[in-house]
């Protein structure tokens, strides 16, 4: 497929949105920030998102620009929150932090600055598959494209060997990006042991790993947990790239909240990098939007919204959870004798389904259920009722 048609099947804004929607007759289906609407069928409870707005209101703030790297409060709590609050690279002040435009904006950041000063080759590595927008948010910055081996069709889950084999034939020096949890779009990630593994094999070939941390909570609805792999290769002595973003954990989507990180060999030359980020982001965007970030620093700074917001996140996981439970159930309800175990074994907001793109393109034709054609579908958008509707139509078109 040309790049066009890449963008077109898996990177379109309904796609990365995820969403599942009937037409016609039937109700349409949102999720992500409006997962908890009453057909999801979540008890009423206090979110600490709109909670931290009212804070706000209430303090009658001003509008004033931020300072080119962002809200300060915001860049503090964000790495911590990625790396654990005694992290000694915080202590040693070696991590540059700035805010971005939410996670693209990071990773925008993140490029533009390895395209200028990374020493090593111009090119990086990604996992087969990744999500869409990598791809051009490399080549706009004219490195090149290269890919490990990551999903295993076969099994529909993390094909080890073959991204160690990969990895290890990686030309030294090189940039590497890595999904933090939940990747997207397979909902497949290593173990621990295989992060470990992995990280062994990223520090023997001297590579540069660029963590993308967009759903941080979401695969095990345990934000320490989920940061697992990150944590481990600073403990292991990288040096990391780090972009995360608050769309998903804190359904802040249209805020555009998030920060890029880079965690660096000493104070002295977290200085210089900090000064040569602002130096590209000043003529980019000049500062970055204020009110996410205020919602984000609240939430984070607040000892009581802080747990709600963490009932939140497990709140939202657990719900997947139970939705890729009944999904597979309700396929063996219909008589499905295919193997669906993976639904339940990926985590994250989306399952690779394993269909084909004909497959797809009859679920869409004839159910009008949409998802992206790589056979990709958000469970966030799945649900109760929703989800005998949803079992019905795989069988119906993979029998
Ligand atoms: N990285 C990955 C892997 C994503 O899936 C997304 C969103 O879908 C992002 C980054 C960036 O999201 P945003 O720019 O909304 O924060």
């Amino acid at each position: 497929v040309t790049d066009l048609e890449y963008d077109a099947q898996s990177d379109t804004e309904r796609n990365d949105a995820g969403r599942i929607y009937y037409e016609e007759n039937e109700p349409q289906i949102v999720m992500g920030s409006y997962m908890f609407e009453p057909e999801y069928e979540v008890d009423e409870q206090v979110l600490a998102e709109p909670e931290a707005e009212v804070l706000l209101i209430d303090q009658k703030l001003d509008k004033e620009y931020l300072p080119i790297s962002g809200n300060a409060e915001f860049c503090k709590e964000s790495i911590k929150l990625a790396i654990g609050d005694d992290n000694p690279a915080l202590a040693e002040g070696r991590n540059v932090t700035v805010q971005g435009i939410s996670g693209t904006g990071a990773l925008r950041i993140g490029s533009t600055f390895l395209s200028k000063f990374f020493p090593g080759p111009k090119n990086v590595w990604l996992p087969a598959p990744t999500w869409g927008n990598h791809v051009p948010i490399f080549k706009h910055v004219n490195m090149d494209i290269q890919h490990y081996r990551y999903y295993d069709p076969k099994t529909s889950g993390f094909d080890f060997s073959g991204a160690m084999e990969d990895i290890s034939k990686i030309p030294e020096g090189s940039l590497i990006m890595l999904h933090a949890c939940a990747h997207n779009p397979t909902g497949v990630d290593p173990k621990a042991e295989h992060w470990d593994e992995m990280s062994k094999v990223i520090k023997a070939r001297k590579l540069l790993p660029f963590f993308d941390m967009a759903y941080q909570g979401f695969a095990s609805g345990d934000i320490a947990k989920d940061a697992y792999a990150v944590r481990k290769f600073l403990d292991d002595g990288h040096k990391i790239c780090l972009s995360q973003s608050f769309s998903k954990n804190m359904g802040l989507y249209g805020e555009r909240a998030g920060a890029f990180s880079i965690i660096c060999h000493d104070k002295d030359e977290a200085a210089r990098v900090m000064s040569q980020v602002k130096i590209l982001i000043r003529p980019l965007y000049s500062n970055p939007p204020l009110h996410g970030s205020r919602i984000v620093a609240t939430i984070l700074t607040n000892p009581e919204l802080r747990t709600i917001w963490e009932a939140d996140v497990k709140g939202m996981a657990d719900r997947i959870i139970s939705m890729r439970d009944k999904l597979q159930a309700n396929l063996a309800k219909e008589g499905s004798v295919r193997n669906w175990s993976h639904i339940t074994e990926q985590i994250g907001m989306f399952c690779f389904t394993g269909m084909t793109p004909p497959q797809v393109e009859k679920l869409t034709k004839e159910f009008s259920i949409y998802l992206t054609k790589d056979g990709r579908i958000s469970v966030a958008g799945i649900a109760t009722t929703n989800v005998e509707y949803l079992a019905h139509a795989m069988h119906q078109v993979t029998k």
